[in-house]
């Protein structure tokens, strides 16, 4: 996985994750073994990977499999200078990845809309009717994007009171969601759409992300415009991205969908992949526990599909916008992307132990989310992102 990292008083630059070690990419190409490949290797001296992106796919390939070649020979190649070449984490500081432009948020985990449509509409179908015909998204915020680890600050704001009045004051609804991120790596042109059979290769790769979110604020205003304060006062990222074609050994087929989606969202290669997603909290004095297990099998709509339906009226997508897929939720109560969906809507608390239990979060509280994939002795691993709730 690719990031940005600085340690010491070092610059920051590009970086690979090698377990717990980060295999300096500025230093890698300074010693001269990118040479052959006819790159600008200032990307690797960058505080963002964009530059890096926008070298485009097949210079990424290149760059991976040189890297993958260096890991493997890891301290042959580097003998005596092992410890130059590759940082162990305990010594490093990890920056958002990329700058983004523009941050879009989906609605493509199924059983997340429905568990929401049963609990705020509890009569009639829990889907709204357009939820089958096109990927349901809204814009969100960009500039309160954060890096993994980034303490996260309890919004304030209006929301309903015990008479129905609206009160002023901090959420009593904070909570999580589970999401994977796309980081889009090629620029369209305005008014051009990406073809859906295209659109993969406008994906420079994956990220895990908690879209961080305030229930009550949110019910409050989200008529007619959709959400506003309850989702933009933070959302955090993975320091680490996977490049999308590492995803290739866990695709699968995915979802039926019916009604056959309109020919501009058909795609007849399959669009899913098989990642082991988790949710762990950990309690200003408590175990880390995990309190959910999902996978992100359960997108209705694939990333290609958001693709195109983002980009078919010609909105222009460029590299480094996120676009994050919704709440990722299973079909049991166990494998919920979101607090909402784990107490429903607080019916329901959570127990943590004998003595804690949880409907939202508490100051104190910490949010893990995990991802990895596992298939024919293949491991991929998403690595984490983090935050730790405080008032
Ligand atoms: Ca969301």
């Amino acid at each position: 996985m690719y990031g940005i990292f600085s340690y010491g008083n070092s610059n920051a630059r590009v970086g690979w994750k090698h377990g717990d070690h980060i295999l300096d990419l500025e230093v890698v190409s300074l010693l001269g073994y990118f040479d052959d490949l006819s790159i600008d290797s200032s990307v690797f001296s960058q505080s963002v990977l964009n530059d890096f992106i926008a070298l485009g796919k097949p210079a990424h390939q290149a760059i991976h499999q040189q890297i993958k070649e260096l890991v493997d020979s890891g301290s042959t190649a580097f003998s005596g200078i092992h410890d130059q070449v590759f940082i162990h984490e305990s010594r490093t500081q990890m920056h958002l990845p990329v700058r983004i432009g523009d941050y879009t948020d989906f609605y493509a985990g199924i059983h997340h809309a429905e568990n929401v449509g049963r609990m705020f509409r509890p009569n009639g179908d829990p889907l709204l009717a357009n939820y089958r015909h096109l990927p349901v998204a809204y814009h969100g915020r960009a500039s309160s994007i954060v890096v993994s680890g980034t303490p996260i600050r309890r919004p304030n704001g209006q929301f309903p009171g015990a008479d129905k009045q609206p009160v002023f004051g901090p959420t009593n609804a904070l909570d999580f969601e589970l999401e994977l991120a796309l980081i889009i790596g090629k620029n369209n042109p305005l008014g051009e759409p990406i073809p859906v059979d295209e659109a993969e290769d406008y994906i420079f790769g994956i990220a895990l992300f908690n879209d961080w979110s305030a229930r009550d604020i949110q019910r409050w205003e989200y008529q007619p415009l959709g959400p506003f304060l309850g989702k933009n006062f933070a959302s955090s990222m993975s320091a680490w991205v996977l490049p999308f074609d590492e995803l290739a050994p866990f695709r699968i087929a995915g979802m039926e969908q019916e009604p056959s989606p309109m020919p501009y969202l058909k795609n007849n290669k399959p669009g899913s992949f098989d990642i082991e997603l988790a949710v762990w909290l950990q309690t200003f004095d408590g175990e880390d526990i995990c309190i959910s297990r999902t996978n992100a099998r359960y997108l209705y709509w694939s990333f290609a599909q958001m693709i195109a339906h983002h980009t078919v009226g010609g909105c222009n997508l460029r590299i480094g916008d996120v676009l994050a897929t919704g709440t990722i939720s299973g079909p049991i109560s166990g494998s919920y992307g979101s607090l909402l969906e784990l107490s429903w809507n607080g019916e329901r608390p959570l127990h943590l132990s004998h003595t804690e239990s949880r409907t939202f979060l508490a100051d104190g509280d910490t949010v893990t989310l995990k991802g990895w994939g596992f298939s024919a002795g293949i491991r991929v691993d998403l690595g984490d992102v983090t935050g730790k709730v405080h008032s």
